[in-house]
């Protein structure tokens, strides 16, 4: 199996994975570079897998559904009017493809989005990134706190497959909060040098994340004190909601 990440827009990433000429696509915000990667390499496409409804993560799907018919489309309820074929919620173990996938509902940054892990792949949409968590459009801090949480069990060896590079302004973040923390501190570095080549800075693991990203660290004692908690009595999903609302004014 192989991980492809193709740049969309901006800042997105789509995910392709690709086993013995087949390949399954995730988000494609847009369809013509992920036409071109397919064309040239001689991949053929069975599955796309959206993990919520925001344009940048669907506007490819139907593009991509007229030139390649059979596709089957997994998605939330809320991306079904974005050409979803087969609507999931979370919580099902879907076979397809001759892979078993484990789909999980993750609430907060929308309130349909899902998240798509096959070992040790995780597909997780605007939900974790790399030293960060997406915005709470949709759902409450303590949804995206659990759903942050579900993801965090997995194993250390998963790779964090998220959908934009955020990292270095993330990691911008985390220095500002805990500006003596090493594992921030290189963290940081190496991923300014990869950026400033041009570099991407995913995939990530959860191993690194557990250890840089401070949305991961909401049990840390000297991260509560830092924010003003007591560690003896700290909530920690208080502690996660108090470090997203000073993300969204940084
Ligand atoms: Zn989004």
């Amino acid at each position: 199996m192989e991980l492809i990440r193709i740049p969309s827009l901006v800042d997105n990433y789509i995910w392709l994975l690709i086993y013995q000429g087949n390949c399954i696509i995730v988000d494609p915000g847009t369809a013509k570079p992920v036409q071109q990667f397919l064309q040239q390499n001689a991949i053929h496409p069975v599955a796309i897998l959206l993990t919520h409804h925001h344009h940048d993560h669907v506007d490819g799907v139907k593009e991509l559904t007229r030139y390649y018919p059979e596709l089957v489309v997994y998605g939330p309820m809320e991306t079904s009017s974005k050409g979803t074929t087969c609507v999931i919620k979370g919580g099902e173990q879907l076979n397809f493809a001759g892979f078993s996938w484990q789909i999980f509902a993750v609430p907060g940054h929308t309130l349909g989005h899902v998240a798509y892990y096959q070992k040790p792949y995780l597909f997780c949409g605007d939900t974790l990134f790399s030293g960060g968590c997406g915005r709470i459009f949709e759902g409450t801090a303590e949804q995206m706190y659990q759903s942050i949480e579900t993801l965090k069990a997995l194993p250390d060896e998963t790779l964090v497959c998220c959908a934009h590079e955020y990292t270095a302004a993330n990691m911008a973040f985390a220095s500002y909060l805990l500006p003596h923390d090493k594992a921030i501190k290189a963290y940081t570095l190496a991923v300014n040098q990869k950026r400033a080549q041009k570099q991407p800075t995913l995939p990530s693991s959860l191993k690194i994340e557990k250890e840089i990203n401070i949305f991961l660290r909401s049990d840390d004692p000297y991260l509560q004190k830092v924010l003003g908690f007591s560690p003896a009595t700290a909530s920690n999903c208080d502690v996660f909601a108090k470090i997203r609302k000073l993300k969204d004014r940084f």
